[in-house]
């Protein structure tokens, strides 16, 4: 299974949640930008590795990611 990530960006508080629960370690903070809350948000890297499960999603305090199964 694979996945497809979607972070509403300018939402992002840059807690880091999602990155820690991530199994495939493909989320990172996108340094290069910052959004209109001042934080560095989260970004997915290597979407070829998303497996899916959703894990994001689900500790998101802000349910800012979506996760699309393929
Ligand atoms: S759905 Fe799972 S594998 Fe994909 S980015 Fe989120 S936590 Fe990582
Ligand atoms: S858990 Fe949500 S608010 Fe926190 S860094 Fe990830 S996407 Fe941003």
């Amino acid at each position: 299974m694979s996945g497809k990530v979607t972070f509403r960006q300018d939402w992002c508080k840059g807690c880091g949640l999602c990155i820690e629960v991530c199994p495939k370690k493909i989320i990172f903070l996108d340094t290069t930008t910052t959004n209109p809350k001042g934080y560095h948000p989260a970004t997915v890297t290597e979407m070829d590795k998303c497996i899916g499960c959703a894990n994001c999603a689900r500790m998101c305090p802000d349910s800012i990611i979506t996760v699309e199964r393929e």
